[in-house]
């Protein structure tokens, strides 16, 4: 599955909003209650309309939503890759996520102590982003240091490496965070395979107070700007709503929503945010037993795709039988849709569309 490190300042709001994403109702869909992994790991159904309709439309027995995990990464501060440098476990953390949600704080409230004494969320998004760049220094030091002994010995995979490893540290001393390396198509595998701090891509999770939840303070337009300078993704949440919303049944939460002016729950702006910046789709299998989704990132191929459901069907793929959402949707269903040759047969080199309700079909 996917995850995605949440991580900020103290005092932001990434706990409460953590425990409020990981708490509510649509979270919690359907056959898989929320899961606490470790108390920091939270896996959290994908809210997603169409799986339900499907499901009706089929009269499936179960409904399996797609999952995304969310990890609370607490303990970034000023000063914090200095002296004992960022704990082992935290950068392990941190690496180990697809995407960072960068919390920002857009609220005030004198109550709530800032660290930096200030609200600025542009400032902050700097302090933390400079913590990031200056571990991933030290590492890419560290392991070019590590390589030396390879390169003598003309070793070809050591000298890309090494390579990629410069292009980041040039652009880390001048200040800019390694995804702005550009980087070929033949070097994409071993750039990825770095696993730089700062080669994730980054959505700004602006928490402003609830009054400003549905269209967001002037705090978080300028985060906004920031993120489309750095071609990273921004959600406007309200972690105090969201907290209360955690509390609520999936109808008492739509009709708390539709009285704060707000369309959907921040849970469902962020996953689709998240979606949105790691290219992510989903598509569907349907049958009586169960209706299920499944995430796969954008431009998978047919056989890609059946392997996310198991390795078995990726190896031993004939082809799919494929109905797009829409179409299932219009014709109310796989005979339906079949009779009016909306059912298409799509061999190995299908790329595999949002929407899509996939059969596989494969030998074993
Ligand atoms: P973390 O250190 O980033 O995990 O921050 P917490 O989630 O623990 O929040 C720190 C404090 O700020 C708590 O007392 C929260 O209740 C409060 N807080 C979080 N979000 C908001 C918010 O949107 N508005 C206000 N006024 N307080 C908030």
């Amino acid at each position: 599955g996917f995850k995605m490190g949440i991580v900020g300042l103290p005092n932001v709001g990434k706990s409460t909003l953590f425990n409020a994403l990981t708490k509510t109702a649509a979270a919690q869909a359907a056959n898989f209650p929320f899961c606490t992994i470790e108390p920091n790991v939270g896996d959290v159904a994908v809210p997603d309309a169409r799986l339900d309709t499907l499901a009706e439309i089929a009269g499936s027995k179960q409904i399996i939503p797609t999952r995304m995990t969310f990890v609370d990464i607490a303990g970034l501060v000023k000063g914090a890759s200095k002296g004992e440098g960022l704990g082992n476990q935290f950068l392990a953390n941190i690496r180990e996520c697809d995407a960072i949600a960068h919390v920002l704080r857009c609220f005030e409230d004198d109550d709530i102590t800032h660290v930096e004494g200030r609200v600025d969320p542009v400032a902050d998004a700097q302090v933390i982003e400079t913590e990031l760049m200056l571990a991933d220094l030290e590492s890419i030091e560290k392991r070019r240091a590590n390589l030396v002994r390879k390169l003598k010995g003309n070793d070809k995979e050591a000298q890309q490496q090494d390579r990629l490893l410069a292009a980041a540290q040039e652009v880390l001393e001048n200040g800019q965070p390694a995804r702005t390396v550009e980087v070929s198509g033949e070097d994409m595998k071993q750039w990825k395979m770095l696993q730089l701090l700062t080669q994730k891509p980054i959505l700004y999770v602006c928490n402003v107070e609830e009054s400003s939840a549905s269209d967001g303070n002037s705090k978080s337009a300028e985060v906004a700007k920031m993120a489309e300078e750095q071609g990273a993704g921004t959600v406007v949440i309200s972690a105090k709503i969201e907290e209360e919303i955690s509390q609520l049944d999936a109808e008492e939460a739509e009709m708390f929503l539709g009285e704060m002016g707000l369309e959907e729950a921040g849970l469902d702006r962020l996953i689709r945010a998240g979606y949105e910046l790691l290219k992510l789709e989903t598509y569907f299998t349907v049958g009586p037993k169960e209706a299920r989704a499944w995430t796969i990132k954008a431009g998978t191929s047919a056989p890609q795709a059946a392997g996310v459901i198991h390795g078995d069907f990726e190896k031993g793929f004939i082809r799919a039988e494929t109905i797009a959402y829409v179409d299932y949707v219009e014709f109310k269903g796989e005979g339906g849709a079949k009779e009016a040759g909306k059912m298409r047969a799509e061999g190995k080199a299908y790329i595999v569309k949002d929407g899509d309700v996939m059969h596989f079909l494969f030998n074993n």
